[in-house]
């Protein structure tokens, strides 16, 4: 079959990957004009892992492996510690590989089939099922057919927009956002494992540490917002915003690094429920149907699990395409939801509403074994 593949995310290159090798001929239109790798390390855990060696990834995973925290210190506006629980070696354990989010996006570039073609600064304008092909025009103005379209451009997703309907009829907003930029002036060799958060009510502020890199981490509690998601100007600005007026710890050293920061990840998170994930010819997979958001630290893995479990069932039903998207759809939504229900609870460990929650939550850490 001649599939198009919307968007080049860990998602979108699984697919890429998959359906190539089972024979497809595919096109992936990514929106930006470069692969997006930045982001904080990211895990490929439990059923993800036989999927990985499914696809003859799982050694450079396991190469690429990283510890990332040894020790959250949870300090006060002062930087004085608060809350020091000492982290689980979870890359110790054997259904969790945790590594950087850039060398997973790198890992499955290289595993591209020549087959697949990859093009950027492309993506999907109009798009109309034909009941025996999808038509499509691009922001670009070229004009094709193909047999399935699979919507893989995230959270914000184009495919679901076009087919399914606006946004806001599938999100269950968690009322956080999250940001994530490169801070290379917070990168201490000696430190190498060590996780820093200020918190203030409604607010947290961060840096997380692997390698020789340091990230600074925002999330703060907010209304559902309306926000330009392809814009890093408006969002620097909604997390300068959050801020306004914060002298305490690093914080200012921390936004003045995220304003510097071209790839800055923003989100208003929000879960993305769906009554189907897919229609006529049209499939959604990864966040573009069961976003889990970093809450729950299992986007990933459910990308790489879609993209399987669609490669195989439309290898298993030949041309009854409404069957194999049935059947993955089944095989999926365990997962999803499983992920889904782990992100729920996420903003009150890490962006405590009060004072007294945040003392709480420092009393509650301190008095822990390992979190
Ligand atoms: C830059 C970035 C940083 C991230 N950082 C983190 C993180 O630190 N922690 C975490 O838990 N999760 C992070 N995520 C989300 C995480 O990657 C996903 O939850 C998970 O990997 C599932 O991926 P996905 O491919 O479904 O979606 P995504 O990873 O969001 O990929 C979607 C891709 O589609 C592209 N796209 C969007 N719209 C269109 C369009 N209209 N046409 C064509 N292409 C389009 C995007 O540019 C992107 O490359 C990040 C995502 C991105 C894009």
């Amino acid at each position: 079959m001649k599939i198009l593949v919307s968007g080049a995310g860990t998602a979108g290159l699984c697919a890429g990957i998959d359906l190539a090798r089972a024979g497809h001929t595919v096109e992936i239109v990514e929106r930006a004009n470069h692969l997006r790798v930045n982001g904080s390390p990211i895990d490929v855990r439990g059923d993800a892992l036989e999927t990985a060696e499914q696809m003859g990834i799982l050694d450079a995973v396991h190469e690429h492996r990283i510890t990332m925290t040894e020790q959250a210190k949870f300090v006060d506006r002062s930087g004085a510690v608060a809350a020091s629980p000492v982290m689980p070696e979870i890359n110790e354990s054997s259904d969790d590989i945790e590594l950087p989010r850039e060398d997973l996006m790198t890992i499955l570039r290289q595993a591209l089939p020549e087959q697949a073609d990859l093009r950027f600064e492309e993506s999907i304008a109009t798009l109309v099922d034909e009941g025996d092909r999808v038509a499509v025009t691009f922001a670009s103005g070229r004009e094709a057919a193909y047999d399935i379209v699979v919507g893989a451009d995230g959270a914000h997703s184009a495919v679901r927009r076009l087919v399914f309907g606006p946004e806001k009829e599938f999100t269950e907003p968690l009322g956080v956002c999250v940001a994530i930029a490169d801070a290379p002036g917070q990168a201490t060799p000696g430190d190498a494992r060590v996780t820093e958060i200020l918190n203030l009510p409604g607010r947290m502020a961060g840096v997380a540490r692997y390698r020789d890199k340091a990230l600074a981490v925002f999330e703060f509690r907010s209304e559902p917002i309306d926000y330009d998601y392809h814009d890093p100007a408006s969002q620097k600005r909604i997390l300068a915003e959050a801020f306004a007026g914060v002298e305490d710890w690093k914080v200012p050293e921390l936004l003045e690094t995220a304003q510097r920061d071209p790839e800055l990840y923003f989100d208003a998170i929000s879960l993305i429920h769906m009554p189907s994930w897919h229609r006529g010819r049209v499939v959604l997979i990864g966040d573009a149907a069961h976003c889990a958001t970093p809450m729950a630290g299992r986007g990933t893995s459910l990308a790489l699990l879609g993209a399987w479990a669609l490669a195989e069932e439309l290898g298993r039903h030949g041309d009854d395409i409404e069957a194999a998207f049935n059947a993955y759809e089944q095989r999926l939504r365990p997962h999803a939801a499983a992920a889904q229900e782990f992100a729920r609870g996420g903003a009150d460990l890490m962006v405590p509403a009060t004072w007294e929650a945040i003392e709480a939550r420092n009393a509650r850490l301190s008095a822990a074994q390992p979190l």
